[in-house]
């Protein structure tokens, strides 16, 4: 009786046992969460009910969670795969000219995100610093990404060039941006969004319930429209451990030639009748991609490489 109806809301952020909820109102609730809800992560579209406020300001309860259209997980010791946010439409992966331009840096994050579903825009960032030495590496590099079908944006906090591009996309979407450190996410970011202040803010955030929520996921909205979730966690989606298996899948321009190597077990490297092979021989698919995608594979068993990326 102290319940009123249920209504829909979203996660903006997710601490222990509660959960900030947003009505559509655009007011937040402090929300418990039955028991019978298996998992809520920021993004998540809920089922919720107001009610009294309580002890730490609870004020409501989620009773359900909408099916996720994406879901972004990193590995977690004990739990396998652990959702860490939801419902996001694009992926801007932010790399620059400094740190020098890394393609093996992209296309891994780009395998990543193909397994996700969600839509990856590629930001050039930094562009102020393009000399002639990075113009012509660079040039070759994207009119490949562009060749596969990913869209490339050319920016510069600095000149404020390529903001109004990306503003454009961020309309009636959930964004994120991932990027290596030092390409320029949070400058970026705070161009786009310019209360947020992160780098700033973002190491006192806690919501008072004993939960250290500097990796928590949390959803903005941008000034000029769409909705960007955000964390330290989340900046780093992507160079997490990834299997064999995931990086095939994960280059799309591949897919039409996996399966019709001669041999089942082919490591598509010198091995006889590799279908991989014979496409880069044709001309089907880009040796720089072909070459990127064996560096990534062997950089799998390798530790060192590796840990920079779990
Ligand atoms: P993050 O680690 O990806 O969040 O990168 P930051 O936003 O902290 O930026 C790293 C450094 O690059 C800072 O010193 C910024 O001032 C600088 N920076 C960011 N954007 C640009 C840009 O468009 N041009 C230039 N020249 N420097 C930039
Ligand atoms: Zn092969």
């Amino acid at each position: 009786s102290e319940l009123s109806e249920q209504k829909n809301g979203i996660i903006v952020s997710r601490f222990g046992q509660h959960a900030d909820v947003e009505a559509s109102n655009g007011d937040i609730f402090r929300c418990n969460i039955r028991r019978t809800v298996k998992s809520i992560v920021c993004g998540d579209s809920v089922v919720w009910r107001q009610g009294k406020e309580t002890e730490h300001s609870i004020s409501g309860v989620i009773e359900a969670v909408h099916e996720r259209t994406t879901e972004l997980a990193r590995p977690d010791v004990y739990d396998g795969l652990k959702p860490i946010a939801a419902n996001i439409d694009q992926i801007f992966i932010v790399s620059s000219v400094v740190p020098a331009f890394n393609p093996d840096i992209i296309d891994r994050y780009l395998v990543a995100i193909e397994l996700t579903g969600i839509k990856p825009v590629i930001v050039l960032n930094k562009i102020d610093l393009l000399s002639a030495e990075h113009q012509e590496l660079i040039d070759i590099h994207i009119a490949l990404y562009q060749e596969i079908g990913y869209e490339v944006i050319f920016a510069s906090s600095k000149l404020q060039e390529g903001i109004e591009n990306i503003t454009a996309r961020l309309n009636d979407k959930t964004s994120i941006f991932v990027g290596q450190s030092g390409v320029g996410k949070s400058t970026l970011v705070n161009s786009l969004m310019p209360e947020l202040g992160i780098g700033t803010k973002e190491v006192s955030e806690n919501s008072g319930l004993g939960q250290h929520t500097t990796t928590v996921a949390r959803l903005y909205h941008f000034p000029t429209g769409g909705r960007l979730i955000d964390s330290p966690g989340i900046r780093e989606f992507g160079l997490w451990h990834l299997s064999p298996e995931e990086v095939d899948q994960g280059f799309i321009e591949f897919q039409d030639y996996f399966g019709y190597c001669k041999f089942r077990d082919c490591k598509h490297q010198n091995d006889p009748g590799c279908a991989l092979q014979q496409a880069v021989s044709d001309g089907k698919i880009n040796p720089l991609r072909f070459a990127s995608y064996q560096r990534i594979l062997a950089s799998l068993g390798d530790n060192k490489l590796t840990s920079r990326f779990n």
